[in-house]
């Protein structure tokens, strides 16, 4: 019998957490100081069921994924590559960031993340763990998806939901 409803299946575990500093730059010339977060992950997988195992996607499997994904930023200065107003800078053993042409950090190399993304929002850092979970699902041959939703959470009722659609 053809089913006519959808499936997800979400995970947010108590390890799919990254503890990580950062700042934001606003519109016009304000740049936040750096702080940290208990930043907190939980994604949503839509899509059919598989026909055999008659789940939409392993937990287990996405769990580790995730997990890895969130590991990868732990403990780390999160600094974003693509933002107009900062100039990251990458040395052997240090990171030094310019905020409009002004020096303002410098960071140990082993305790910086940089990423593609242009502001360390958690609708960016949303979108590139999303990205970046597609990323290892194609690569493992994984089918019969629809959607990717990421929420990254930076406290307590306060978080941002990224949601692509595969074609
Ligand atoms: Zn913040």
């Amino acid at each position: 019998m053809p089913r006519r409803g959808e499936f997800r299946v979400s995970v947010t575990k108590d390890y799919l957490v990254f503890a990580s500093a950062h700042f934001i730059t606003f519109a016009g010339h304000r740049c936040e100081g750096l702080h940290g977060h208990n930043y907190r992950a939980r994604v949503t997988v839509e899509g059919a069921l598989d026909e055999e195992s008659w789940f939409v996607f392993d937990f287990v499997i996405l769990k580790r994924i995730m997990r890895r994904l969130c590991d990868d930023i732990d403990h780390k200065v999160l600094l974003p590559l693509e933002n107009p107003k900062l100039q990251v800078v990458e040395a052997e053993e240090s990171v030094t960031v310019a905020y409009e042409g002004k020096p303002r950090y410098r960071f140990p190399r082993s305790d910086c993340v940089l990423l593609p993304i242009p502001n360390t929002t958690v609708e960016m850092l949303a979108e590139l763990l999303a990205t970046r979970l597609r990323g290892e699902l194609e690569a493992m041959g994984a089918r019969g998806m629809t959607a990717i939703e990421m929420e990254i959470e930076e406290n307590f009722g306060q978080s941002a939901v990224y949601r692509v659609a595969l074609p």
